[in-house]
């Protein structure tokens, strides 16, 4: 199947010819022909699969085709010709035709950019994103305009809406991209809100890891006779992703082990996840100390501050992240090839979004997790989710002390003989680069097979 068998608008050809897409990946072909057609989509699919295409593309198509709006004003325009008339300019909201809703910023101003890209040759269409932590001002700016598409996470775009800057009563399309995400996130309210502001005869895309459950229910609600669209479930096979656990004994034997795995030559870049913000910017900074160009990436920090720190990891100018969940979703940078689990997720669908940082646009990718004993059940529950068994190795100099079953001879204890010595008092949990002698070609030593023939210890 090929982008122009689909009927795609000639310009929206011309900008995937200029992206180099060489034909729809397999959500894009069964998404592209049924939201032609007009019809509701319900989407899971799995990162990094396409998605945003899948509903930009025809979205772009549609609005390509469709005459600009009759009034033909924006609202900078109107008001300029009421002042010529001598009349005081009356407010007139912005009338988007599409809206995206996205869980996070980083994700919104992603979708955005996506978007200029495919419609760069569809001039007349405009998006712009409304986000918290943007100033006011910047946005009553960019809804004076009066784009065409609106890319927003919901509590702000309820600000504007219920002020009266925006008015949805022109929309033809809504998107709810990562719709489990905001439902976790607490959203459905302000959700259901938006939605009720739009018309009936709205086309709507929802994208969700899962369609179970609660996203399942709304889902059902807001969208008419949908197609149905699963390439594959939330527990994706991620097969480009190989995975590892290593387990450690306690903190500083996990520092250690980190500290070893981020010198692996083969490292482009590299997320690491944290369970808080605090420890985010405690090991982006000791890496740093460390001489890692590493730097944390969490809710806590301004936008400003955020969108610098993504555009150094776009520019390969930072090569370790050291990131949330929630702040990490979505980051689409082809250069990661590693991803590490300095903590393990919560929930095993997060493990599966994290995975999904590296890996991107076809290339593959490796994600390592460093598990503490006690958490095994935890890297069970991710198991049994994705339906994988998740390798578990052992390097050489940084075995744990407690070892796993098939080492249970009679007469072992924990702790005898298996070399690693974590935790010595007074060692650096990071040494400077280049300090600590490296084991050439000591990269990962598979000494089990599977984790499921391990540590009962
Ligand atoms: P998802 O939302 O499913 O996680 P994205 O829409 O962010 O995935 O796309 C992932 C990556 O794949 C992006 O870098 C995007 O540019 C690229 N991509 C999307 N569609 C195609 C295609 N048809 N051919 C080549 N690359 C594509
Ligand atoms: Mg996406």
């Amino acid at each position: 199947m090929t982008f122009e068998s689909l009927g795609l608008h000639p310009l929206v050809l011309k900008a995937l010819n200029d992206a180099g897409y060489t034909e729809p990946t397999p959500v894009q072909q069964q998404a592209l022909p049924a939201a032609i057609a007009g019809r509701d989509l319900l989407v899971s699919s799995q990162t990094g699969s396409g998605k945003t295409a899948a509903f930009m593309l025809p979205s772009l198509h549609k609005l390509a085709n469709v005459p600009a709006e009759s009034t033909g004003k924006t609202p900078n325009q109107a008001a300029q010709s009421a002042r010529s008339r001598g009349e005081r300019p009356r407010f007139m909201p912005a009338r988007p035709k599409m809206l995206v809703l996205t869980p996070t910023r980083e994700l919104a101003l992603q979708v955005t950019t996506a978007t200029d890209k495919y419609g760069v040759h569809v001039r007349r269409v405009k998006a712009v994103s409304i986000l918290g932590g943007m100033p006011y001002p910047k946005q009553m700016q960019l809804l004076a305009r009066n784009p065409e598409i609106l890319v927003a996470t919901p509590g702000r775009l309820i600000d504007h809406m219920e002020s009266g800057k925006i008015d949805f009563s022109a929309l033809e399309i809504l998107v709810l991209d990562e719709a489990d995400r905001m439902l976790d996130m607490g959203f459905i309210d302000d959700i259901e809100r938006i939605i009720s502001k739009t018309p009936e005869t709205r086309q709507t895309m929802l994208f969700s890891a899962t369609l179970d459950g609660m996203v399942g229910n709304m889902a059902r609600r807001i969208t008419k006779d949908p197609q149905l669209i699963q390439i594959a479930s939330a527990a994706t096979r991620h097969e480009n992703i190989q995975q590892r656990v290593h387990f450690v004994d306690d903190l500083s034997h996990k520092n250690r082990l980190l500290d070893h795995l981020l010198r692996d030559t083969n490292i482009d870049q590299a997320v690491v996840f944290t369970a808080t913000k605090r420890d985010a910017d405690t090991i982006a900074d000791r890496l740093t100390i460390a001489g890692f160009a590493a730097a944390a990436l969490h809710g806590d920090m301004h936008q400003g501050a955020r969108n610098r720190t993504l555009n150094s990891l776009r520019r390969g100018q930072v090569r370790v992240l050291v990131a949330t969940d929630v702040a990490a979703r979505g980051i689409d940078v082809p250069g990661i090839t590693h991803v590490f689990n300095y903590d393990l997720p919560k929930f095993p669908e997060d493990y599966v979004h994290r995975i999904g940082r590296t890996g991107r646009a076809g290339r593959n990718g490796i994600a390592v997790s460093l598990v503490n004993h006690a958490e095994g059940v935890h890297v069970k529950r991710i198991e049994r989710f994705t339906k994988q068994p998740i390798p578990v190795d052992v390097i050489e100099g940084y075995e744990p002390k407690k070892t796993a079953a098939p080492a249970r001879r009679p007469g072992w204890r924990p702790g005898d003989g298996r070399g690693g010595k974590p935790g010595k008092p007074g060692q650096r949990s990071f040494a400077k680069p280049g300090g600590a002698p490296r084991k050439e070609g000591s990269g990962y030593r598979s000494e089990r097979g599977s984790r499921g023939d391990t540590r009962r210890g």
